[in-house]
C-alpha cells in the first residue's frame, strides 16, 4: 500500500502514514466510509458508525470541534426542549422591523438580502400554519426526545461524564403575556410529554435569585442540560474514534469521484482518498458538496455570535434564556457564555461584532448583580447551517449510490447530533430508521 494523498496533513495522526489506496492496483479498501466534517453531527456520526464495525475516516481542515465549527461556539444547550423551528405563523410580519432595527435579535445585511430571498420566502412558506409548525415539531421531537441520555452516554464512553451537567434549563418572561406570547411552543412540548415546571416571581427568585426584577415569570425544562466546554468535548469524542481505530485526516474535501453512479472517493486539495461510502457531515460547507455530487440543497449560514465572560462561576445555576433577549447565557468552563444573534449574510461576510456588544448589553438587564468583571474572555461569530424549513437533511442521496447527508441543523446540531448519526448509522448499514425521515429527504426541496 502506498500513501497518494499528498499535500493533506494527517492533523492527529500526523505522521503515521495512511495507506488510502493502493496506487498500482487501484483497489478500493472497502468497507471504509469517510465521514466530512469533524464538528459535532460528523464526530457523532463516526462514532456510531464505528460500533457497527466499520473503519471511518474524517475529513476536516480544523481541529474536531475547532473555532471554525458551529460546534465551537453555540449556547451548548442539548434536551428534549428544542422542538420549535424559528419560522412560525406572522413571523413575516416582523421582517421589515429586522431591516431596520439593528439592536434586535435579528438582522439582515441588505447587501445580501437579493442572493438570501428564495431562502428567506420558502422559510416564511414553511411557518405558515400552526399545523405545518405542528408536523415540524413533532420530527424535531424525534431527534431531540432522548438528545440528554445520548450525550450523557458517549461524554461517559469519552471519560467526561463532567461536561455534560444536566441541571435544566429555564426561560425567563417578563410578564404572563410574553410568556403567553409562547404559548403554542408550550402547549406542544405539554402534548409531547415534555416535562417543564412553571415557577412565578418568588419561585424564580428563590431558583435563581441573581435574576433581575425585570423577569417575573420562569419556565423550568427539567430534563435539559448543557456541555460546559464544547471544545473539550468534541476533541474528547475525536479521541475515542481514534481509540477505536478510526482515522482523521486533515484537509478541505473539494468534491466527490463518482463512477457509474456510485461514490468511491473524497477529493481534495492534497489528494484522492478512496473509500466506499461517504457521509457529509460538514455543516456550512455541505451545500457546496451535496452540490458537487449534483443535490441541490438551499443552505444558508444564520450567523450567530457569543460573547465569553468573566464571571467567577457565581451568577446564574443553569443555563437561561430571557425571552425579550432572544438569547442563551450559559455557564461554561471558561466563563458566562452569551450566545445567541441571528445575522443573515453571507458565509464570506466578515463579522460584525457590534452584534456580539447587543449581546454583552444584555448582561447588566437580565442580572441584579451583573458579573464582578466585564472582562471578554471571548468573542466568535459562527454559522448555523440552515434549510428554510426548520429539518436538517437526512438520508441517502438521490444522486448517487453510497452518499449520505446529515446536515442542515440549523439552530438544534448540537442537540440532534446523536440522533442523526444514530439514523446515519442505521441508513449507511442498509437497516431501517426507527420512524418515518423522509420529511428530512435531501430530494424535498
Ligand atoms: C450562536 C449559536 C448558538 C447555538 N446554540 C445551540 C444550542 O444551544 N444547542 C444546539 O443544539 N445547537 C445550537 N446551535 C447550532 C449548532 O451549533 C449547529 O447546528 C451545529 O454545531 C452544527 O454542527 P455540524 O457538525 O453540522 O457543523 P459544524 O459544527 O459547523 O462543523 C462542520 C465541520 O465541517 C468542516 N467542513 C466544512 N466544509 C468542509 C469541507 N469541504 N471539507 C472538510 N471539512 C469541511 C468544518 O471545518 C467544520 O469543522 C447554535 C449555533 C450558534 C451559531
Amino acid at each position: 500500500m502506498r500513501v497518494i494523498l499528498k499535500g493533506a496533513s494527517t492533523g492527529r495522526n500526523k505522521g503515521k502514514g495512511h495507506a488510502h489506496m493502493d496506487e498500482e492496483s487501484g483497489a478500493q479498501q472497502e468497507g471504509r466510509i469517510a465521514i466530512i466534517g469533524a464538528g459535532i453531527v460528523g464526530l457523532m456520526t463516526a462514532l456510531e458508525i464505528q460500533r457497527t464495525g466499520r473503519q471511518v475516516i474524517v475529513i476536516d481542515p480544523g481541529e474536531p470541534g475547532g473555532r471554525q465549527a458551529a460546534s465551537y461556539g453555540n449556547a451548548a444547550w442539548i434536551g428534549p426542549g428544542g422542538i420549535m423551528p424559528i419560522s412560525v405563523p406572522g413571523l413575516w410580519r416582523q421582517v421589515p422591523g429586522f431591516l431596520m432595527d439593528k439592536s434586535g435579535p435579528l438582522v439582515i445585511r441588505w447587501a445580501s438580502l437579493p442572493s438570501l430571498l428564495p431562502w428567506l420566502l420558502r422559510f416564511v412558506w414553511a411557518g405558515r400554519s400552526w399545523k405545518k409548525v405542528e408536523e415540524c415539531a413533532k420530527l424535531r421531537f424525534e431527534l431531540c426526545r432522548s438528545s440528554t441520555i445520548d450525550h450523557q452516554k458517549v461524554a461517559a464512553e469519552a471519560g467526561v461524564d463532567h461536561l455534560v451537567e444536566q441541571k435544566g434549563s429555564l426561560n425567563i418572561y417578563r410578564d404572563r403575556s410574553e410568556f403567553l406570547a409562547s404559548g403554542f411552543a408550550w402547549d406542544m412540548r405539554r402534548r409531547l410529554g415534555i416535562k417543564f415546571i412553571e415557577l412565578d416571581e418568588t419561585e424564580l427568585q428563590k431558583l435563581e435569585p441573581n435574576i433581575s426584577g425585570r423577569y417575573r415569570l420562569g419556565v423550568l425544562i427539567p430534563d435539559q442540560a448543557h456541555i460546559t466546554d464544547l471544545k473539550a468535548y468534541c476533541q474528547a469524542i475525536a479521541n475515542l474514534i481514534e481509540k477505536r481505530g478510526g482515522e482523521f485526516i486533515r484537509a478541505q474535501a473539494t468534491g466527490l469521484a463518482i463512477s457509474r453512479g456510485r461514490v468511491r472517493a473524497v477529493k481534495t486539495g492534497g489528494g484522492v482518498i478512496e473509500c466506499s461510502q461517504v457521509a457529509i457531515t460538514a455543516g456550512i460547507g455541505s451545500r457546496k458538496l451535496a452540490a458537487a455530487a449534483g443535490d441541490r440543497v438551499p443552505l444558508i449560514s444564520e450567523r450567530g455570535y457569543h460573547v465569553v465572560i468573566a464571571d467567577g462561576g457565581h451568577t446564574i445555576i443553569q443555563p437561561i434564556l430571557p425571552a425579550d433577549a432572544q438569547m442563551c447565557i450559559t455557564p461554561t468552563r471558561q466563563g458566562l457564555r452569551i450566545a445567541g444573534q441571528v445575522e443573515l449574510a453571507t458565509v464570506e461576510a466578515t463579522p460584525d461584532w457590534r452584534r456580539a456588544e447587543v449581546l454583552q448589553r444584555w448582561v447588566s438587564r437580565v442580572f441584579r448583580v451583573p458579573p464582578e468583571t466585564d472582562e471578554v474572555i471571548d468573542q466568535w461569530m459562527g454559522h448555523r447551517p440552515s434549510t428554510p424549513d426548520g429539518l436538517p437533511c437526512i438520508g441517502a442521496a438521490p444522486s448517487c449510490d453510497g452518499l449520505f447527508y446529515g446536515f442542515g441543523h440549523g439552530h438544534a446540531g448540537l442537540t440532534q447530533a446523536p440522533a442523526t448519526a444514530k439514523l446515519l448509522a442505521a441508513l449507511v448499514a442498509g437497516q431501517e430508521p426507527p420512524f418515518d425521515i423522509s420529511a428530512m429527504a435531501v430530494g424535498r426541496f
